[in-house]
């Protein structure tokens, strides 16, 4: 209860005890309400405080909890983006056709994706660090050059690192791959780690391969071809320019390699090939290469020689590996090759001299008789410029009428007549004056020129032996030299013909001088072609008989009418030579064989005497007659000597 001062003065307390009482009490009370009232507030203050405290708690953990819906919907979304992707990552690795690899480098751990190793053959983690790698799967040869393009990436060199190399195959071998990559660096610039892929290339590789085996092996041999060879010879003799070493080509020709194809066929040629080179390259094998430049022409290189004498060596144990048998379909064959060498730095200073000198020099081993080897010398250049001056000239002869026939006579030793002439054919060159036959017809063999100037041969003789019957000489006999370049001509039987009805000659007052060669080259077309002229009334006569292989198992094959015994025998019948009494046989054995026989190169009494002994029929010399120019061949038939 609360009394005013008011209160207490009316009631008449004031100013007894009570009223001290009272006010006390009052002041108490006061004192009270008051202190009440003071934690009231206090109590009110705290609860407002703790109440914002509460309030800021609140707030604090909405934004928490705001915070934490945030992270868990970003950690849901980033869990999300994880795993899409670890899809891709899945789809990619699976989806492409290379493999996937990724290396740190800091701990060198080399991790590769499935496809990776299936593309290797491997086990998953068969080699998990790159040094594992580098020692175990990478070729040791192309080792250095992807280590090297390793550092030239993390130089800073190239942006990426890519590669083609070697890697070894579960299957065994190696297969070849493209890797491709690109290295993270730390902020000092090391890298760290390196991400790429690998792509099968074998395939590619393996074409390319073949293709730039194709272009510098050949096929049939397997061994180098001249293109590789000039390569190969080039780089060698920069590299013994300034030493005192010598290298040296040797040009290889076997002898006689047509006749082997023509007689037994290409693949057997083809397979004796392939032995002498296989041969050929086990006798270099650690001192040179062998080329195949063509045909049947092989090429030794020998570079970094110590002499002369070395290469020397070389060629004597090259010349008697040639000469041992060399078996081919179970048969052994006997083989012989001409050689030529040319040695740097004597015989020509680059490859191209070289080769062309050796050349020669092989050219000219044939020439001297075949089965040896030559080296180089400068005689031999001069001569091939006199060789390519003489068939430019001799391109023109026919055009430019500088052809001339003369005519020997041969004389029939029983009727003590002349039956007939052997065409010879002389050349009236505006250079070189009257150029025999025996230097002009192998080079007009060998270029081709020959079935043109033939020919012009044979149209001619049968003019002249027409002319002369014209003007009433009677029937004589033209024989003409036929080389075996205008015989394997396709055409050949038909041009006999066709000069033969252009001028009218019966076919039997014209004989064919063929030689023994005809026995090299295609002898069963050869034969063939030959019967097909016999059985239309030609005459064909074997010249040159006992020069050559004087075979008498191949003169019962050839339709021959005629055999004429060379000069080389007749020469002999004046020395009083046991080959005397061959001459006797070969006529015998020709008569039994029923051919008439011509001795040619009669030029004494003597030789006369024995040929009309052993009933030789026709005599053909400077004992009768030197070949004569037309006109006075006509005269001589008119006297009848
Ligand atoms: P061949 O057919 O054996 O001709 C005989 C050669 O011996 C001729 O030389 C001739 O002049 C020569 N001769 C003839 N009698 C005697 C003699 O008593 N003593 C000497 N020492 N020699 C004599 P030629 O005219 O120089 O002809 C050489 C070779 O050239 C011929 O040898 C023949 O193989 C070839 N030949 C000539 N003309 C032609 C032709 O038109 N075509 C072809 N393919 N070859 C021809
Ligand atoms: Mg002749
Ligand atoms: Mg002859």
């Amino acid at each position: 209860m609360a009394l005013s001062f008011s209160d207490i003065a009316v009631s008449g307390l004031w100013p007894s005890s009570y009223v001290y009482v009272a006010i006390g009490m009052l002041i108490s009370i006061v004192i009270y309400l008051l202190k009440n009232n003071y934690q009231y507030k206090r109590t009110v203050q705290s609860l407002q405080q703790q109440n914002e405290e509460y309030m800021t708690v609140h707030e604090e953990l909405a934004a928490q909890e705001e915070e934490l819906r945030q992270n868990f919907n970003e950690l849901y979304l980033s869990d999300e983006t994880i795993r899409q992707n670890d899809e891709i990552h899945q789809l990619l690795t699976e989806g492409s056709n290379d493999g996937l690899w990724i290396w740190d480098i800091v701990t060198d751990v080399k991790t590769v994706s499935e496809r990776g190793w299936n593309m290797l053959g491997l086990p998953e983690q068969a080699v998990n660090t790159k040094e594992k790698w580098k020692q175990e799967i990478v070729h040791p040869e192309d080792l250095p050059r992807m280590v090297a393009e390793l550092e030239r990436h993390f130089s800073g060199q190239d942006p990426f690192y890519q590669i083609e190399y070697r890697v070894k195959s579960a299957q065994g071998g190696y297969r070849w791959i493209l890797s491709r990559g690109k290295a993270s660096f730390d902020s000092y610039g090391q890298p760290v780690r390196m991400a790429g892929s690998y792509t099968d290339i074998s395939d590619r590789k393996y074409k390319e391969e073949r293709i730039k085996h194709m272009a510098y092996y050949d096929a049939l041999t397997g061994l180098a071809n001249r293109e590789l060879l000039i390569e190969v010879a080039k780089e060698a003799l920069s590299v013994t320019t300034n030493s005192n070493k010598r290298s040296a080509l040797i040009f290889i020709d076997i002898d006689n390699f047509k006749l082997i194809n023509d007689t037994y066929g290409h693949s057997w040629g083809d397979k004796l090939l392939v032995s002498i080179s296989k041969r050929l390259s086990a006798l270099v094998v650690d001192v040179g290469m062998v080329a195949r430049w063509g045909g049947d022409e092989i090429v030794l290189f020998l570079p970094a020689m110590d002499s002369i004498e070395e290469v020397t060596a070389y060629a004597d144990k090259m010349m008697q590996e040639l000469e041992e048998p060399t078996n081919v379909n179970g048969h052994d064959f006997h083989i012989t090759a001409s050689a030529g060498m040319a040695v740097y730095p004597e015989h020509g200073d680059n490859v191209e001299e070289l080769l062309r000198n050796a050349d020669m020099a092989m050219y000219a081993a044939k020439t001297s008789g075949k089965h040896i080897y030559r080296f180089f010398d400068k005689s031999m250049h001069d001569a091939v410029v006199e060789k390519m001056l003489l068939e430019a000239r001799l391109r023109q002869t026919v055009d430019n009428g500088e052809l001339r026939l003369y005519y020997q006579p041969q004389y029939n030793m029983k009727t003590a007549q002349i039956e007939g002439f052997e065409a010879l054919l002389r050349w009236e060159s505006p250079d070189y004056g009257m150029v025999s036959p025996l230097k002009f017809i192998p080079l007009a063999e060998e270029t081709g020129l020959i079935v043109g100037i033939g020919n012009w041969v044979l149209r001619e003789a049968c003019i002249f032996n027409q002319a002369l019957y014209a003007r009433g000489q009677g029937r004589l006999c033209t024989a003409v030299n036929i080389s075996v370049v205008q015989l394997i001509q396709k055409d050949f039987v038909q041009v006999v013909a066709e000069v033969l009805a252009e001028t009218g000659l019966p076919p039997e007052y014209l004989e064919l001088e063929i030689t023994e060669s005809v026995l090299m080259e295609r002898f069963e077309d050869n034969v063939r072609k030959l019967e097909e002229l016999r059985s239309k009334g030609v005459r064909i006569a074997l010249d040159d008989f006992g020069s050559g292989y004087s075979s008498l198992t191949y003169l019962k094959k050839l339709p021959i009418t005629a055999l004429k015994i060379d000069k080389g025998f007749i020469d002999d019948i004046a020395i009083g030579d046991n080959k005397i009494a061959i001459t006797g046989s070969i006529i015998e054995l020709a008569h039994e064989m029923g051919l008439v026989v011509v001795a040619e190169g009669v030029e004494t009494e003597g030789q006369f005497a024995y040929l009309k002994q052993k009933s030789c029929d026709y005599i053909q010399g400077y004992l009768i007659s030197r070949p004569l120019p037309i006109l006075l061949a006509d005269r001589c038939r008119r006297k009848n000597l």
